[in-house]
């Protein structure tokens, strides 16, 4: 009998990144391709198929998906991203590879499964309750309770970045509504907002240098952007009363925006049972994706 191990696919909207996960929960091999949205979706799938294909042994027993978008998590259905190609929506993922491997395979939100990971084994490990947040394009979350995924209805839940934190008439969201958190609190938000005050299309990273070289139109972005996280962070808090939130993405990696960040938060609850929620950084990089996916397999 060989020791179980699982692969954890993550498909994101720039690149895909295919992993083999032992049993004691390491990625043994991985590979990794760019997404190529632009060429559609069937050679996505197709990618994907022939990179579990390289990857398996006798000893893989499941496959775990973790995707940009929405997803029918009881079907294993993709519905749709905005990262991903149009002809990828309403893609049974799932009994595509089961069809052509024969193992269970299970699809969910790739949020969802950074989330999964980092509360079993990456920053919020000793924690049962843990929301995950992912600050890039757009704002993604998830929600563990209990040591699991909490979907909600229809596997929806955490979508933090399109709850409501500002009055209609505000920045408009990727999604077309008015007021978003992702809005305010994105790398897209950031890099559109520096732009209305200076004219100049900047990275988020390049703003934050440009603050700390006195440029006030950055900083101004900055104390905007910091301001919009603590209100959602207080949000969820109050909310959920989570045991900690775990934040990733390419905003996490922003040295200047955190410690602000978690003072504004602080100063926006009142009950002491929640203002000392700790905000961590998550810690299994680039690997949360696939670990997340290869989660997703084990049975409750
Ligand atoms: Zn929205």
């Amino acid at each position: 009998m060989h020791a179980k191990e699982v692969i954890g696919i993550d498909v994101g909207g720039t690149k895909i990144s295919v992993g083999r996960v032992s049993k004691n929960k390491k990625v043994v091999e991985r590979l990794q391709f760019l997404t190529e949205s632009k060429k559609g979706g069937a050679q996505i799938i197709k990618k994907i198929i022939d990179a579990v294909a390289k990857l398996q042994t006798p000893a893989v027993a499941a496959i775990g998906v973790g995707i940009a978008g929405i997803v029918d998590y009881k079907k294993g259905l993709f519905i749709g991203g905005p990262n991903l190609p149009k002809n990828l929506k309403n893609t049974p993922i799932a009994s595509l590879v089961k069809k052509r491997f024969h193992l269970p395979t299970t699809v969910d939100n790739d949020v969802h499964c950074f989330t999964l990971a980092e509360a079993k084994l990456g920053s919020a490990k000793r924690f049962s309750h843990v929301v995950g947040l992912t600050f890039g394009t757009g704002v993604g979350g998830g929600i563990v309770l209990n040591g699991q995924l909490y979907r909600g209805r229809n596997n929806a839940a955490g979508e933090f970045g399109h709850t409501t934190v500002a009055k209609e008439g505000d920045v408009r969201c990727g999604c077309g509504k008015k007021g978003h958190f992702e809005a305010y609190a994105s790398g897209t938000a950031m890099t559109a907002f520096y732009f209305s005050l200076s004219g100049k299309s900047l990275a988020p990273s390049q703003i934050e240098e440009r603050a700390a070289h006195a440029d006030r139109k950055a900083k101004r972005v900055l104390a905007v952007t910091t301001d919009a996280i603590a209100m959602g962070l207080a949000n969820i808090i109050y909310a959920l009363n989570p045991e900690v939130i775990v934040v990733g993405g390419g905003l996490a990696n922003l040295k200047s925006l955190w410690g602000p960040v978690r003072t504004k938060t602080r100063e926006r609850i009142l009950s002491p049972l929640l203002r000392n929620t700790p905000i961590v950084h998550a810690s299994l990089g680039a690997d949360a994706g696939i670990l997340g996916a290869a989660l997703l397999t084990e049975k409750k």
